[in-house]
């Protein structure tokens, strides 16, 4: 399927305003970034819930939509500056709260493991007691003494990128390492002691079969994973593999049988879904960086949500690197429907829908609120729902994960496209 051409032509594009507007009000479509017109303009946001994005990578992987840059010492000293006096900015503001969370994505964090040691370092003294602190790591860099020094700087959480354990797939996403190495890599992670080991995935490549995702998510589990994600092989117009156009994959057909394979799998091995691509085990708190309910973003291209304020930092890295005083390239406030809305469509892609926390969040009721979508999804047999909320079925997470892929993607794929051609841009229009 042309995901690509689906999520951007017009049909998308009507079904998309038509859906936000009866969920989040007139208002909500479409969304407008702005650049701040002055220092006032800017958002100082607090939040327990930190991001740090390491952009350097030792080679560029052709499926890949994220902002990341080849490394260079130069630019990773300067970025390291930059990155200081952004952490130290914020940690300024008033009434910066305990840390709960901190993870670093990228880009490869494992290849830069003195900018964490050295963010880990200015925020210890406002490190909650059980803090989560979450890398991601190369499986290439996962040596047992980069693991060491992780756990020594005090990461607790480490995210593996294994991607495949069929040989020819890594070779096809230019990964730098075998299949061998990266189960060496999970079994060198689980000796240290991490509270959590994540393992990702692709699911739907080309020429991969439903039968060689479940083997992979077994194979990991045998060998102590606590999560599994299994992520679509993403359709993004600004990556190399979706350049050309029209992207090669599975097919929908084996990309959904994927999917409901590993789930089987996952639920097999008493793993519980944590989000429409996760399972993790029961009890522990799901390794993530995108469904904490406000966050504040460091580094090039990072973003934050506080309250109803979302901003990015510039995606350019040098830019970034460069910049005296690092300030947001675009701000956006959300009104209080999009702001719900926003709250619901990540409860959903976290599959949990928790009427008390949403009361507790926004003094209203969720039933009230949303009931009639929802009751919708319970009748389609898409959702059910008991004394707590509501809990997004196995059927229900698959077609997630479809609206996923043609419709609300688009909105990440303008945005970084749009953001990754121009360092400043004075405004991005979402339709
Ligand atoms: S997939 Fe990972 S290693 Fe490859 S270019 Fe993207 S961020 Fe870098």
């Amino acid at each position: 399927m042309d995901y690509l051409r689906l999520r951007h032509g017009k049909l998308a594009r009507w079904v998309r305003g038509g859906i936000s507007r009866w969920l989040a009000g007139p208002n909500a479509w479409p969304l407008v970034f702005r650049a701040p017109s002055a220092q006032t303009d800017f958002p100082h946001g607090v939040s327990s819930n930190l991001y740090v994005h390491l952009p350097f990578c030792k080679q560029l992987c052709p499926h890949c939509p994220y902002n990341r840059v080849l490394m260079r010492s130069d630019l990773v000293n300067a970025y390291g500056r930059a990155l200081e006096r952004e952490v130290a900015g914020y940690l300024r503001r008033p009434g910066v709260p305990t840390i709960r969370t901190l993870y670093f994505g990228g880009g490869t964090p494992s290849q830069t493991p003195k900018l964490i040691e050295q963010v880990v370092t200015m925020v210890r003294s406002k490190l909650a007691f059980a803090a989560e602190i979450g890398v991601e790591v190369h499986p290439a860099d996962a040596s047992s003494a980069l693991l060491a020094r992780l756990r020594e700087a005090g990461v607790n959480r480490i995210s593996l990128g294994v991607e495949s354990l069929r040989d020819d797939l890594l070779r096809k996403l230019a990964r730098r390492y075998d299949p061998q190495s990266a189960l060496e890599a999970i079994r060198a992670a689980r000796s240290v002691a991490f509270s959590c080991v994540d393992v990702n995935l692709i699911i739907g490549m080309p020429g991969q079969r439903a039968e060689d995702s479940a083997t992979d998510a077994e194979r990991c589990l045998a060998l102590g994973a606590d999560q599994v994600s299994a992520y679509p092989l993403f359709h993004f117009a600004h990556s190399s593999f979706g350049r050309n156009g029209r992207v090669q994959d599975s097919g929908e057909r084996e990309r959904l049988r994927a999917l409901k394979a590993v789930s089987r799998v996952c639920r097999a091995a008493g793993l519980q879904r944590t989000s429409v691509w996760s399972f993790t085990r029961t009890g522990l708190s799901p390794y993530s960086t995108v469904t904490h309910e406000d966050y504040v973003g460091f580094g090039a291209g990072a973003g934050s949500k506080v309250g109803g304020v979302f901003w990015f930092n510039t995606f350019s890295v040098p830019e970034y690197a460069g910049s005296m005083v690092v300030h947001p390239a675009l701000v956006m406030q959300a009104g209080e429907r999009l702001r719900r809305a926003h709250w619901l469509y990540w409860a959903i892609y976290g599959t949990h829908i928790e009427a008390s926390r949403y009361q507790a969040l926004f003094g209203r009721s969720l039933k009230r609120d949303f009931g009639l979508l929802l009751t919708g999804l319970r009748a389609a047999g898409l959702a059910r729902s008991d004394a707590a909320g509501w809990t997004i079925t196995e059927t229900g997470a698959i077609w997630v994960h479809r609206v996923q892929s043609l419709f609300s993607l688009s909105h990440i794929d303008n945005l970084w496209q749009h953001c990754r051609n121009h360092p400043w841009p004075r405004e991005v229009v979402l339709v």
